[in-house]
């Protein structure tokens, strides 16, 4: 396994790190036992957030004792310096330790600069050590470029899987040149890649730090067995991905749900992506009742646009979901998966 080095910050740790927001939705036990496993295993990067409910605190549980032997990530959404200084806090309390290697901007907007107090607020808390370096998390494009060519920032966390384009690769490229580390997020590409091998030998060709979204242990083991046997992008792997980037490319629904609540309750991060799911899982899973129901509620869409303005994606969400139902009704109708 490839060791990664994020940038100026100088932290090197295998190319293979753990994302703990799926832990929200396990246990305490079931949590810390798949925290320890994954240090067990050889997982040394973890990435938290604020927003990611109880997920800081089970980190907290499952490394404490061990803080020097961890790198930790957390984030916050703070908009203002009180709001600021009061998520720090929790997040130093819940993951039991005084400081954070890397405390990020949340999902930002913009590339915040020394005249936002949010970005004076991250230099402030790494000159009082309470964090020892600073990153931002972006979900655009054109924000994350300002990001790496402004210099300000030592990491930058931004979605990268297989299904990147030029545009995202040259990202990479351009953060690397900036001395800057990338963590890369939605490897999976929010659960529409199911080939983890295949999306671990398109990593290892770039100069980034997946951290991929852990659940369950047999998740776990399949991203931990990649430590014993190294993955390379041979020719039968690459036409795997040259596969689904024929078929998945395009406008496609990441399902990562910033465009929610739908003003008619529209589930539109599964509506949105039907016409992939249901060719990529089993597709009785998404021909039942409930998924009928789910996906006839757009026909109720009032057009209200609201979703529009919240996806990092820029998708044409109304016209997506009409798309994804048309092919929907085909189905029902007879047409095959
Ligand atoms: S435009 Fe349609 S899908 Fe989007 S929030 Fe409004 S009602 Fe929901
Ligand atoms: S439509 Fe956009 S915001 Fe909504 S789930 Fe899909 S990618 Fe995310």
């Amino acid at each position: 396994m490839r060791d990664i080095t994020l940038g100026k910050t100088g932290i090197t740790v295998p190319q293979n790190a753990f994302g703990a927001l799926p832990i929200q939705r396990v246990s305490v036990d079931e949590a810390v036992s798949l925290l320890r496993n994954a240090y067990d295993g050889g997982m040394r990067f973890f990435d938290t957030a604020r927003a990611y409910t109880d997920s800081e605190e089970k980190v907290g549980k499952a490394f404490e004792g061990m803080r020097d032997k961890v790198f930790i990530s957390s984030k916050t959404q703070a908009t203002t310096k009180e709001k600021f200084e009061e998520d720090l806090n929790t997040t130093l309390t819940n993951l039991k330790t005084d400081y954070l290697d890397i405390y990020q901007l949340h999902c930002a907007a913009k590339c915040y600069n020394e005249e936002d107090d949010i970005y004076n607020c991250l230099v402030e808390a790494k000159k009082q050590g309470k964090v020892r370096h600073i990153g931002i998390t972006a979900h655009k494009i054109g924000v994350a470029e300002d990001i790496v060519n402004s210099g300000l920032y030592e990491t930058l966390q931004f979605p990268f899987s297989y299904l990147a384009s030029d545009r995202d690769i040259a990202l990479v490229k351009s953060c690397t040149e900036h001395d800057m580390g990338f963590i890369a997020m939605k490897g999976l590409s929010g659960g529409l890649l199911t080939d983890s091998k295949a999306c671990m030998a398109f990593m290892s060709q770039y100069d980034v730090l997946p951290i991929w979204g852990i659940q369950k242990q047999n998740e776990l083991d399949e991203w931990l067995s990649f430590f014993d046997n190294e993955v390379t992008l041979t020719e039968e792997i690459q036409a795997v991905i040259e596969k689904d980037r024929d078929e998945l490319l395009g406008e496609f629904c990441r399902g990562c749900g910033y465009c929610m609540p739908c003003t008619v309750d529209i589930r539109i991060n599964q509506c949105a992506r039907m016409s992939q799911m249901i060719r990529r899982a089993p597709s009785e899973n998404w021909l039942t009742d409930y998924w009928k129901e789910e996906m006839l509620k757009i026909d109720s869409c009032v057009e209200c646009g609201l979703c529009k303005t919240r996806c990092p994606y820029e998708l044409d969400i109304p016209n997506l979901l009409k798309k994804n139902l048309k092919d929907y009704k085909e189905i029902l109708a007879g047409k095959p998966v």
